[in-house]
């Protein structure tokens, strides 16, 4: 059995239940993204996404059906677990319910990167039916154009949609300036961003603002950084996530980068453009989450206004680190090893990526930054 599921999600919607109302991009244009590039934006028939729904169900019932059957009375507990991921012949499909399941079958996201494009009702539709057939659930999030709620959707759209289930929106702000936003090709202005967020808001839906780091490049970066602050304490979001920026060949901005127009930032002058921002955030009570692996600093993240001096002490603390220990940090957090700088304290484990890092630069020197930038592109 199968069903459709689209490549992206939000690192936090890891165990959620992927659930494809749209298949791609309708705008499909920014210069910092290659996801959906070449494909084509289609909104799934309602009839077709119930049939998903039915399907995901019957897998359900054969994965609870399996627990009863090995003795575990219908719980999915690591036995089960370890049962279903030994034995090749559960496709993906099963094993992803699995996982879903195992960890309380509660979150869903719906794909793909504008799900609400989709005839409101239409919308309402899909979800009453998959809210219905699973009443387990009790978060549903989805990705949303910024544009397309300013342009679109009326409070009163969104309301039915919060009503039928919807609980948080993924909106990619990318950046406040609206130099940037056209630069970009982000096809939305600074005023449709604040305007769809205060909608969001108003509808009751919670509200994550995502927020591109080094999106400003070094001629940019003040401009990116003061014009970001400004339009999220329009807004107050409930959360401002940060993701780093890292320039593929695939991506429109690549031919930007190769003819000298865009110049990227390193990623510790990241560090001071993300300094700035936070420090002009301001009369707002949003989380801040770094939750990307993309980003140098996880450890950036908090409530604001209450944790703000603690989120910038975690930048400071890392810019106050010699030179030779900042790029054993950065090794360590590309190769996997290093969540915090606290880790930094692993005497052995420094030792062994300073060794490393010598290996690197004794074969050809000046490797290293070429090392890292491969490292970060395992990760997109
Ligand atoms: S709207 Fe989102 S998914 Fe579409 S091109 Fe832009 S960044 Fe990519």
């Amino acid at each position: 059995m199968r069903y459709e599921i689209g490549p992206i999600r939000p690192p936090n919607e890891a165990y959620s239940l992927l659930v494809r109302f749209t298949r791609n991009c309708p705008w499909n244009q920014c210069a910092f993204c290659h996801v959906y590039k070449g494909k084509k934006f289609e909104k799934r028939p309602v009839k077709e996404i119930k049939e998903d729904i039915d399907i995901i169900r019957s897998i359900r019932d054969d994965i609870v059906a399996l627990s009863w059957e090995k003795g575990y009375a219908g719980s999915i507990n690591d036995d089960l677990i370890e049962l279903i991921f030994s034995t090749p012949s559960y496709n993906e499909f099963f094993k992803s319910v699995t996982i879903w399941l195992y960890f309380g079958g509660k979150n869903v996201f719906i794909q793909d990167a504008n799900s609400l494009a989709m005839k409101p009702e239409n919308f309402v539709e899909a979800l009453a039916y998959l809210k219905e057939t699973f009443p387990s659930i009790d978060r549903v999030t989805s990705y949303a154009r910024s544009r397309t709620i300013a342009k679109r959707l009326t409070v009163e759209n969104l309301t039915k949609m919060r009503s039928a289930g919807l609980t948080r929106l993924h909106v990619g702000m990318e950046t406040g300036s609206d130099f940037l936003l056209k630069y970009m090709k982000k096809g939305v202005t600074k005023q449709e961003n604040i305007l769809c967020g205060k909608k969001v808001k108003e509808a009751g839906i919670e509200l994550s603002e995502y927020i591109v780091l080094g999106l400003g490049g070094k001629k940019w970066w003040e401009e990116h950084a003061t014009e970001t602050a400004d339009a999220l304490n329009k807004i107050n979001p409930d959360f401002i996530r940060f993701r780093t920026l890292k320039v593929l060949k695939d991506m429109p901005l690549y031919e930007k980068v190769e003819n000298g127009d865009f110049v990227i930032l390193h990623e510790e002058e990241i560090l001071h453009e993300e300094k700035l921002l936070i420090e002009k955030l301001d009369g707002i009570t949003s989380s801040i989450k770094s939750d990307h692996i993309l980003n140098l600093l996880e450890e950036v993240d908090g409530k604001l206004p209450e944790d703000k001096e603690q989120i910038l002490s975690v930048i400071e603390e890392y810019l106050s680190l010699n030179k030779e220990q900042r790029l054993v940090y950065r090794f360590g957090r590309r190769a996997g090893m290093y969540r915090s700088t606290d880790d930094l304290q692993d005497e052995l484990t420094y030792l062994r990526i300073k060794k490393t890092i010598n290996e690197i630069e004794q074969k050809e020197p000046g490797s290293v930054e070429k090392t890292l930038s491969l490292l970060l592109e395992n990760y997109i």
